[in-house]
């Protein structure tokens, strides 16, 4: 199993708490030894009514933090080499705070049409990145990513299937005979 992959998987769960109708993002930081730093999805600043923020474009933009965004402001550490991994193509904004905070290493999924991103945010991001050829930016095809949520899916439904009590005891009687 790739890092990537793990990684990535772990952004898409994580995109699933945002309470974004139609954008659900999910970013996870990581440092240079592949340990989590932090992680954020997109939404609105903390203890705002969900339900009052318009869901419609391009107002709601007005009011939602992006997935990295909330990333980057939850590291409670220097993220100098740090790597994001990120549910969807970064926009230019937050390709630039990346950059800003020391991140030299961007993957988000190979996809064809990223949304929000258009013509004029493309060629910016083309600039920006040009300007820093130490920033690496990858694109991971999905498959790792099915392939992990299927593992997952099979390891809870064996824990569920599992008698756990029974299993303890069982063990505990092994011990008591291998000690014998
Ligand atoms: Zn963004």
């Amino acid at each position: 199993m790739e890092w990537n992959d793990l990684f990535l998987t772990m952004a898409f769960v994580l995109a699933q708490k945002s309470k974004d109708e139609s954008t659900k993002c999910g970013a996870i930081i990581v440092d240079k030894h592949n340990r989590i730093v932090s992680g954020g999805f997109n939404g609105a600043v903390r203890g705002t009514n969900d339900a009052l923020v318009p869901q419609t474009r391009p107002e709601k933009y007005l009011f939602n933090l992006h997935a990295e965004e909330n990333a980057i402001i939850f590291a409670k550490q220097d993220l100098e080499g740090a790597k994001c991994v990120v549910t969807n193509k970064c926009c230019h904004k937050c390709l630039s705070r990346l950059i800003q905070t020391g991140v030299k290493k961007i993957i988000y999924p190979k996809i064809n049409k990223a949304k929000m991103i258009d013509k004029i945010q493309e060629e910016a991001i083309e600039f920006t990145l040009s300007q820093h050829p130490e920033v690496v930016v990858e694109e991971l095809d999905l498959d790792g990513v099915e392939k992990i949520l299927k593992l997952t899916s099979n390891s809870i439904q064996e824990l569920k299937e599992l008698d756990v009590a029974k299993s303890v005891v069982e063990i505990a009687e092994q011990d008591k005979i291998n000690k014998r």
